[in-house]
C-alpha cells in the first residue's frame, strides 16, 4: 500500500471570510427603535452590500437625508446611497404588495433602484391570511403582546410549521397554486370567516402572488452573493430589525417578536456561516424605549415619560404608537453585549437628554431584596425588579453640533464613558441628531 502526503494540500476556504472583506452586523440592543436605520445609512457610505436578515414590514427604519425623511420597512437602509446593492435574506418574511409599494415610492422620489435589490430565493412570503390570523389572535388573546398587526408572527408560524410559500415557489405556477390552496384552506378554517370574507381574502392572496413577475428577476442566493463579495475584499453591512430584548429566544418572552433579532441570526438569515462575520456593532439609545406590552424596568413616571417622549419624538415609525420611555438600563445592555458578542457600540439620541438636569443609569437590579447584575430569563421576575439607579449631572447644553467627542460637554463625555464602562463595549459612534451629518466617530 502506498500512502499519500501526511497533510492535505491547503485549499482556499469557500465560506470563511479569509480575504478580509469587512462584514459588520448592526444590531439593536434594546427593545427596537434604537436608530439602527440612521446608523446603517451612515455606515452604508463605505459598504458595498447592505442586507436585511430577519423581520419584515413590522420594521420602520427612519433616515433623514438632505432634509428628506424616508421610512424604510422592508428595503435595507443602505438604499439611499446610490449604487449600493441591497439584499433581503431568507430570514425575512416578505410582504410583496407592501414591498413594491415601498419600491415604487422610492423610485417616485428619484431613487434609482434598477438591479440594486436582491431577494433570497428561500425567503418566505407573508400573505394576506397571515395578517387576518394575526388580528384574530390579538383579539382573542387574554394577555396582549401588542404586535404591529402585520402578520409577521403567523408568517413565521407557517414557515416553522412547513406550510410556508417561498420566493422560489413563485417560479412554478402549479406548485404555487397547490401550496397556496392548502395553506389558505388551513388559515380559513382557523379563522372561521364567512364566505364573503373568504372570497375577499383569496382575492388579496392572488393579487399578491400576481407580483411574481416583478419579484423573480430579483431572486438570488444571498449567501453566495455575500461570500463572493467578501472574497473579493468588498464590505457588507447586515442590518438587524427590532432589538435584542425582542428576540424570540433571548428577549422578554412572550413579549417578543417572532424572529431571532440577535447578531447570530444574520448568519442564518442570509445564508452565511458565523466565521464570515468580522464585527458586531450594537446600537443603543442614550436612554431606553419600548413599544407594546411587557416589562420595562427603568420606565419613567408619567410626567417624565411624557417629557422624554416629546423630546425624542418617541412615536412608532410603523404604527404611530407612543413609545414607553425610561433611563438607560445597563443590566439589559450588558446582557445584549453578551448575547450579540458586540465588538463596538453606537449610542444614539444623546441630544434628547440635552435639557435634563439629572440623568440616571440602572446599574443593578434588586430582586426580592437581593442585588443582581443578571438580566432575568423569567419575564415575570423582570416585571418585579427594582432598578438601582446611579445619578449623573445633566449637561444642559446642545450637543447637536458636536462632530468630535471633544466637542461634547464634559458631563456628556462622562456619561458616555460610564456607559462604555458598564457595558464593557467600546463606543465607536455617537449620534447627536437625526440627520446624516449629526454623527461622531469616536
Ligand atoms: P430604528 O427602527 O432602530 O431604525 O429606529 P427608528 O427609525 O424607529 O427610530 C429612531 C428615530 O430617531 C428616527 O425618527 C430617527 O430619525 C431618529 N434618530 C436617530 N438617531 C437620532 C439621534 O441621534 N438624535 C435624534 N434626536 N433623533 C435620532
Amino acid at each position: 500500500m502506498t500512502t499519500g502526503p501526511s497533510r492535505l494540500t491547503p485549499h482556499p476556504p469557500v465560506s470563511m471570510n479569509a480575504a478580509g472583506g469587512r462584514c459588520t452586523v448592526v444590531v439593536g440592543c434594546q427593545w427596537g427603535d434604537e436608530g439602527k436605520g440612521k446608523i446603517v445609512d451612515v455606515l452604508a457610505e463605505s459598504a458595498d452590500i447592505v442586507a436585511r436578515y430577519q423581520g419584515g414590514a413590522n420594521a420602520g427604519h427612519t433616515v433623514h437625508v438632505h432634509g428628506d425623511e424616508f421610512i424604510l420597512h422592508q428595503i435595507p437602509s443602505g438604499i439611499l446611497h446610490p449604487g449600493k446593492r441591497c439584499l433581503l435574506g431568507n430570514g425575512v418574511v416578505l410582504d410583496l404588495p407592501k414591498f413594491f409599494a415601498e419600491y415604487d415610492a422610492l423610485v417616485e422620489r428619484g431613487i434609482e433602484l434598477e438591479g440594486r435589490i436582491g431577494i433570497s430565493q428561500r425567503a418566505h412570503l407573508l400573505l394576506p391570511y397571515h395578517r387576518a390570523l394575526d388580528h384574530a389572535a390579538e383579539v382573542r388573546a387574554r394577555e396582549k403582546i401588542g404586535t404591529t398587526g402585520q402578520g409577521i408572527g403567523p408568517a413565521y408560524v407557517s414557515k416553522s410549521g412547513r406550510r410556508g410559500v417561498r420566493v422560489t415557489d413563485l417560479g412554478n405556477a402549479p406548485r404555487l397554486e397547490r401550496l397556496v390552496e392548502r395553506a389558505m384552506g388551513d388559515a380559513l378554517q382557523e379563522l372561521e370567516v364567512g364566505r364573503f370574507a373568504a372570497t375577499e381574502l383569496e382575492a388579496g392572496v392572488w393579487a399578491a402572488l400576481a407580483l411574481a413577475g416583478r419579484t423573480l428577476p430579483m431572486a438570488t442566493d444571498t449567501g453566495r452573493e455575500i461570500v463572493e463579495a467578501l472574497a473579493a475584499g468588498r464590505s457588507v453591512l447586515m442590518e438587524g430589525a427590532q432589538g435584542t430584548a425582542l428576540d424570540l429566544d433571548h428577549g422578554t418572552y412572550p413579549f417578543v417578536t417572532s424572529s431571532n433579532t440577535t447578531a447570530a441570526a444574520a448568519a442564518t438569515g442570509l445564508g452565511i456561516g458565523p466565521t464570515a462575520i468580522s464585527a458586531v456593532l450594537g446600537v443603543v439609545k442614550a436612554y431606553t424605549t419600548r413599544v407594546g406590552n411587557g416589562p420595562l424596568p427603568t420606565e419613567f413616571d408619567e410626567e417624565m415619560g411624557e417629557r422624554v417622549r416629546e423630546l425624542g419624538g418617541e412615536f412608532g415609525a410603523t404604527t404611530g404608537r407612543p413609545r414607553r420611555c425610561g433611563w438607560f438600563d445597563a443590566v439589559q445592555a450588558r446582557y445584549a453585549a453578551r448575547v450579540n458578542g458586540l465588538t463596538g457600540l453606537a449610542v444614539t439620541k444623546l441630544d434628547v437628554l440635552d435639557s435634563l438636569d439629572e440623568i440616571r443609569i440602572a446599574t443593578v437590579y434588586r430582586v426580592d431584596g437581593e442585588l443582581t447584575t443578571e438580566f432575568p430569563a423569567d419575564t415575570w421576575s423582570l416585571s418585579r425588579v427594582e432598578p438601582v439607579l446611579e445619578r449623573h449631572p445633566g449637561w444642559r447644553a446642545p450637543t447637536t453640533e458636536a462632530r468630535e467627542i471633544s466637542d461634547l460637554p464634559v458631563e456628556a463625555y462622562s456619561y458616555l464613558a460610564r456607559l462604555q464602562e458598564l457595558t464593557g463595549v467600546p463606543i465607536e459612534i455617537v449620534s447627536v441628531g437625526s440627520r446624516r451629518e449629526q454623527i461622531i466617530h469616536v
